[in-house]
């Protein structure tokens, strides 16, 4: 792995905590000494900063970490973030389509419209508007293309449950167009692929809970959820195969989650 991702320059959103974060981590332990560029982005500048810190702590010089703010809901700020990277960060090859977000608890009619559009927003448009403005990096590489996207959706994609409606609407979107694009590049050397977690522990719950952590913390009890680590690992897995090999669709349950 270490190999394939040498001198690489990798894009995660949503890795000021959660997921994202962990694999921010991963990645520079898969390559520490290999010069690995890691270009973090959120909305939360100063988690991302910390992030950077804590990596470059842990593994030292030979992994590059760019900390940039970035609301993947806004297409003008996505436009902006992938024209003024620094040259040295410019040459994107693995962009991780993580951030998104769950809001609210309620059954379909009593949803509001706030949290329908901001579900939709971040975890369906933030993720096109990303793969959209990157996608002309990668295919201006010789022979219709080289990179890798890789996109988070969820069980929830495929498994929609009461109360979820919408959340589950917005990852049964992300699954559709990962297969169309996947598809659309056939024969190019971008690789399209979604890592689909089951339950996690992360900030995920208390966003859904508005910041309720008694409520938050309740959705884990008398169950053992995955770590984000448990979804890094699966990412940074699918990101260092041989470039002719692509895990396309990836599900990870915790042991007890049906
Ligand atoms: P977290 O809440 O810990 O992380 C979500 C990340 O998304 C944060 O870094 C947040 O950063 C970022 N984010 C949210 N909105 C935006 C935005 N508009 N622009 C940029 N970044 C944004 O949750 P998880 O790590 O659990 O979630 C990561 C992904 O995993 C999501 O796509 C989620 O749907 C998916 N998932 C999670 C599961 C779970 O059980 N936890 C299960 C299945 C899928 P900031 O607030 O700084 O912008």
């Amino acid at each position: 792995v270490a190999r394939r991702l040498e001198g690489k320059t990798i894009v995660i959103t949503g890795a000021s905590s959660g997921i994202g974060r962990s694999c921010a981590f991963e990645f520079a332990r898969a390559a520490p000494a290999n010069s690995l560029k890691l270009v973090l982005t959120a909305r939360r500048i100063d988690a991302l900063r910390d992030v950077a810190a804590k990596i470059r702590a842990e593994v030292g010089d030979g992994v590059k970490v760019l900390p940039v703010q970035l609301d993947v809901s806004s297409p003008d700020q996505v436009r902006a973030f992938v024209a003024g990277l620094p040259d040295d960060f410019r040459d994107i090859n693995v962009l991780v389509n993580n951030a998104g977000l769950v809001k609210g608890v309620a059954k379909a009619p009593e949803i509001a419209e706030q949290d329908i559009n901001v579900m939709f927003q971040t975890n369906v448009t933030g993720l096109i508007n990303m793969t959209q403005a990157v996608l002309p990096v990668f295919q201006a590489r010789p022979d219709g293309g080289a990179g890798d996207i890789i996109n988070i959706g969820s069980i929830a994609g495929r498994d929609p449950y009461p109360g979820g409606s919408i959340y589950c609407a917005t990852k049964a979107a992300v699954r559709s167009f990962t297969e169309s694009l996947r598809k659309e590049l056939i024969a190019t050397r971008i690789r399209v692929m979604e890592v689909d977690p089951g339950q996690v522990e992360t900030e995920f719950s208390v966003v859904r809970f508005n910041g309720d952590k008694a409520k938050a913390d309740a959705v884990y009890t008398g169950c053992e959820p995955l770590t984000p680590d448990d979804i890094a690992e699966a990412v940074v897995f699918v990101a260092g195969r041989r470039e002719n090999v692509v895990i396309a669709d990836t599900l990870i349950f915790p042991n007890h989650q049906a």
